[in-house]
């Protein structure tokens, strides 16, 4: 497990790449919204045009909701830093492999218990 100075560091930059990529899908939402409301009258379902765009703006949803959610998880991570609980699997208890740190500093379990849970 790296130390408390490396995740730190990790998750803070971990932390900007998630706020920056939230910033930029709030704002492509904005524009499919606008853009669709500037383009029809509000009647997506009968339009194929407006299936496209309601389509987008789904995926872009999608997305943003999921890194919202990277965000949340960062900052939980953050907090076992400053606790001394950063880098243990919350589901086994054994550490969390290095690799898997520098590859999702936010993990929360071990790649084991992530790929049970994950049904593989
Ligand atoms: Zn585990």
């Amino acid at each position: 497990v790296s130390s408390p100075d490396q995740a730190r560091e990790a998750l803070t930059l971990a932390r900007a790449d998630a706020v920056a990529l939230i910033v930029g899908l709030e704002r492509e939402l904005a524009g499919i919204i606008e853009a669709a409301g500037a383009a029809s009258g509000g009647d997506d379902e009968h339009d194929p045009e407006g299936a496209t765009v309601a389509f987008e703006r789904q995926h872009v949803a999608a997305l943003l909701e999921r890194a919202r959610e990277d965000l949340v998880q960062i900052d939980a991570a953050l907090v076992k830093v400053a606790e001394g609980r950063y880098g243990w699997c919350e589901s086994c208890g054994q550490p969390i492999g290095a690799e898997r740190l520098a590859a999702r500093p936010a993990a929360t379990t071990c790649i084991r218990c992530a790929s049970r849970a994950a049904g593989r």
